[in-house]
């Protein structure tokens, strides 16, 4: 077949589930997986032929795409801050929202990162998309992270080693540490964006996310939904040097839980952010 027969019966299967612009990236996309062609090569080459192996291919992930499976997890790739992240049903896709505090963290270490090199601390890291872009835009750091899957660290780790930084992974659940004294040194960031969305939420989950993305990463209980973020701020409490920072990515109901719960604990200059949507989306803080 033609590839461009291809893609009028692409769009056509497609219409009714997404939109044209949706459709439209997809296609691209997937000429540049499947057969390593480029818009423009298509533009080119309008009867590059289709050979029936492929067509099977194409078929496959028609039906995937009908059933909502995202793009990221047909190709295996996601991108993040300019880097090219392996993605798969053991970790979340990165977000945009995450990118955003990405930057914050940044840009408020940015200047402290001269002589003495940074100590992160990323918690539950999936692909490893907030370490590894850290670690390229702040060499001179040293950053540490932990997920409690196992398949996450794999996957974090191969990303790593393909976008060339060195990072120390570790297999651990941070709800069972007691303290970070493992790590042998304090931190001056310590970040995290774990699982916060409630099961009262799930209707507002797309099915894309709720039918391929890890629950393990996503979901917590209604009843103590800020779980991760008081274990977390605890084992901060000791875990950060003096005038070192705390970085969540939240729920946007719970903005003003979770400024609640670290004030409680202590914690200072406690700022937070809203995401490019407008919601309520991270939040930075000290203790002193
Ligand atoms: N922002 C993600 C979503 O909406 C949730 C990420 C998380 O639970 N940490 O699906």
């Amino acid at each position: 077949m033609h590839i461009k027969n291809l893609k009028t019966q692409f769009y056509s299967e497609l219409k009714n589930i997404q939109e044209d612009s949706e459709i439209e990236s997809f296609f691209f996309i997937l000429t540049e997986y499947l057969h390593n062609l480029k818009r423009i090569d298509i533009s080119l080459q309008p009867e590059f032929e289709v050979s029936d192996e492929d067509l099977i291919k194409w078929n496959t992930i028609i039906s995937d795409l009908k059933a909502e499976k995202p793009i990221q997890y047909i190709t295996g790739e996601a991108w993040f801050y300019g880097l090219r992240f392996e993605v798969n049903e053991n970790t979340l896709i990165p977000r945009p929202e995450t990118e955003e505090l990405v930057e914050w963290i940044v840009e408020s270490t940015k200047l402290e990162a001269g002589s003495t090199k940074l100590k992160v601390l990323d918690i539950g890291t999936g692909s490893g998309c907030i370490p590894i872009s850290l670690k390229k835009e702040i060499p001179n750091s040293d950053v540490f992270t932990i997920d409690v899957s196992e398949k996450a660290i794999e996957t974090a780790a191969k990303n790593a080693s393909e976008n060339n930084v060195e990072i120390n992974f570790k297999h651990q659940s941070v709800l069972e540490m007691d303290n970070l004294d493992e790590f042998g040194t304090k931190f001056d960031v310590i970040v995290s964006n774990p699982p916060y969305v409630r099961n009262l939420e799930k209707q507002e989950i797309k099915k894309n996310v709720l039918d391929y993305e890890p629950h393990l990463a996503l979901f917590v209980e209604d009843t103590d939904a800020l779980l991760f973020y008081r274990k977390i701020a605890q084992l901060a409490l000791n875990g950060l040097k003096p005038n070192g920072k705390l970085f969540f990515e939240i729920n946007q109901y719970l903005g003003k839980e979770t400024i609640e719960l670290l004030e409680n604990l202590g914690f200072k200059n406690i700022e937070l952010r809203k995401d490019f949507v407008g919601n309520d989306r991270m939040i930075c803080c000290e203790i002193q």
